[in-house]
């Protein structure tokens, strides 16, 4: 296993009270495969995409858990050693690259420092950012543009090309489309699906269910802060089980059905002070049609059951230890 995350828990200490932003969330990434977390934003899906990598911000802390990367708990390393693998192992690509570009500086610098830190040569660094701008679509020329001369679509690809850099074991990808046109975000997805196919495990964050249906081999889905429904895309996409994610999949428009569009009523909780028992259950329709869930969905939180193989759902109309 490339990664295992085990009851992680990120808390968020703001002045108006302590936001619970992830709670008790357990999954593993397997070598060479695309994970994609799906949610609506504060569900906490980047949240915990942050603290796999030690990078929660402030005031932001990894409250509980472990993080085992190649065998080694990235939440207990120190800070030189973590600097080692992020970027070299582990690369991030974030919704807006300007958060990650130094808009003061030529992007073929940027791309060059990030192998030099690794003790790559200069030279060296040099001839392999032209080609990864060529790996990218992007002309060589670009090596000298400063960051605000591109379009959005170009700066994701830097960011991208940057991430290439050292064929990481993985990558995390927070958002990475959300702010480009169809056109450009097919682009991006091609060439995440590249680092794929040269063998780098893709952990994707995305609120977009149909983008994670395109190219995931597994989806995770999380409703505030917790993880609640995890399996094949084939068994979350055909077969979902949660609530939840039944309102997900049935969120997505079918261009050639004339089929019901339903949205989600209710919004997503206040993590100060979330619902009692199952957080889902102000929102939940089989809560409330189903009389007889009252005194148990309200009040009691439903365990993780595995229901087939690879597919888990925290529901309690699924049985299980602690669910009953
Ligand atoms: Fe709905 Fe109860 Fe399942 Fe929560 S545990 S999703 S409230 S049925």
């Amino acid at each position: 296993m490339l990664l295992e995350v085990k009851n992680l828990g990120v808390y968020y200490y703001t002045l108006s009270g302590v936001v619970r932003g992830a709670e008790n969330v357990s999954f593993s990434v397997k070598e060479g495969e695309w994970i994609t977390f799906v949610g609506e934003s504060g569900s906490g899906k980047s949240t915990v995409a942050h603290a796999v990598i030690n990078l929660v911000p402030s005031p932001g802390k990894v409250v509980t858990g472990e993080v085992i990367f190649q065998g080694k708990n990235l939440l207990a390393m120190k800070p030189e050693e973590l600097r080692r693998i992020r970027g070299k192992e582990i690369s991030m690509v974030f919704q807006d690259p300007m958060t990650s570009l130094d808009p003061l500086r030529k992007v073929g610098d940027q791309i060059i420092e990030a192998m030099t830190v690794h003790g790559v040569d200069e030279d060296e660094a040099r001839k392999r950012a032209k080609e990864l701008l060529e790996k990218v679509n992007l002309p060589a020329d670009r090596l000298d543009y400063y960051p605000h001369q591109l379009s959005g679509g170009q700066r994701q690809r830097i960011s991208i090309a940057i991430a290439m850099a050292f064929n990481p074991k993985l990558l995390i990808a927070d958002e990475p489309t959300t702010a480009l046109d169809v056109i450009v975000q097919d682009a991006i997805m091609d060439l995440i699906d590249e680092m794929k196919a040269e063998g780098t495990s893709i952990y994707f964050v995305t609120h977009d269910i149909s983008l994670a249906a395109e190219r995931s081999d597994r989806i995770a889905v999380m409703y505030a802060g917790k993880l609640v429904e995890i399996g094949t895309t084939e068994q979350i996409i055909e077969n979902p089980l949660h609530p939840y994610t039944r309102a997900l999949v049935e969120s997505v428009p079918d261009l050639w059905k004339e089929s019901e569009v339903r949205a989600i009523p209710g919004y997503p909780p206040d993590l100060r002070n979330p619902p009692s028992g199952c957080r889902f259950h102000p929102r939940c329709a089989v809560f409330r049609e189903k009389g007889e869930l009252r005194g148990l969905c309200d009040v009691k939180e439903p365990e993780p059951v595995e229901v087939e193989p690879g597919h888990l759902v925290a529901c309690h109309l699924y049985g299980g230890a602690g669910n009953e």
